[in-house]
């Protein structure tokens, strides 16, 4: 990049922050040791003791790489302030205690079905109106050659003739037209199942995309599901998780929390640039 002698509408520096967001960077990472991939809950986690963000990077010891989430504060702020907390522990923890909890509850999943197949339904309706209009289309079209048949036969004079045979033609071409529309539609499968499952696959299968996905796909299922940071430290372990409102609607909550989702609307976690 060349930087320009004229002043410019932004900095070098907030390009450069905004260029790495863009990126899908977290604007407080300031490229230490190790990938921003290597951390898949990073921008995710607060430390509930003194309201910070967590940060993750790699120590590098001997050569080796450790990798360890730790509360951003200074240690004379917070009690966990850049205390270590090593990645594998953390992210074990987070797959076995708040992973299943991301799940949409089975009335959620029931929902969405039932509005799938209420879509459905009103498309083979909808469907069903259609072709019975071009079946009663035919009829007419039917009845239209047959007079002028029964005209053809009638009329001696050659022109006559000409103009209603012409007429015959186009009206055969738009019968055989419909016609095939109308096979068309009786032919495709208008298979329920097929929509049904991926809908399920994807409510269910959150847990298994979780494990399987890449760092890309972790961060959009914490950004679809979340509706605010999960709170962690060492001692106490996760905190209570609040989720965007189409994942606890129904969900039977014994805490406080889930009544509290949806406040924050629908925009991810705000960062500051
Ligand atoms: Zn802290």
């Amino acid at each position: 990049m060349v930087l320009g002698k004229h002043k410019p509408l932004i900095s070098h520096k907030t390009h450069k922050q905004i260029q790495h967001r863009l990126n899908g960077g977290d604007a407080s990472y300031k490229n230490r040791e190790g990938a921003i991939e290597d951390f898949p809950l990073r921008g995710y986690l607060v430390c509930p003791e003194c309201g910070n963000n967590m940060t993750a990077s790699n120590t590098v010891k001997k050569g080796k790489k450790h990798p360890y989430y730790r509360c951003k504060s200074s240690p004379k702020i917070c009690t966990y302030g850049g205390k270590s907390i090593k990645k594998a522990d953390l992210e074990a923890q987070f797959e076995e205690e708040i992973l299943p909890k991301l799940k949409p509850s089975e009335q959620v999943t029931e929902l969405t079905k039932a509005i799938l197949q209420r879509k459905h339904q009103q498309k083979l309706d909808n469907l069903s109106r259609e072709q019975t209009y071009k079946r009663q289309e035919l009829a007419k079209i039917d009845n239209n050659i047959k007079s002028l048949v029964d005209k053809l036969t009638t009329t001696k004079l050659y022109n006559v003739q000409k103009v209603v045979e012409e007429k015959i033609d186009k009206m055969v071409q738009t019968k055989e037209k419909i016609e095939q529309e109308i096979k068309a539609v009786d032919k495709v499968d208008i298979n329920i199942g097929t929509s049904q499952k991926l809908v399920n696959d994807f409510m269910q299968g959150i847990d298994i995309s979780w494990k399987k996905g890449n760092f890309n796909k972790k961060q959009s299922i914490l950004r679809i599901i979340l509706a605010s940071k999960i709170p962690y430290t060492k001692k106490t372990g996760f905190g209570t998780i609040s989720k965007r409102l189409p994942f606890c609607v129904t969900e039977d909550n014994d805490n406080d929390e889930g009544r509290m989702v949806g406040a924050e609307g629908f925009e991810p976690p705000t960062k500051a640039l």
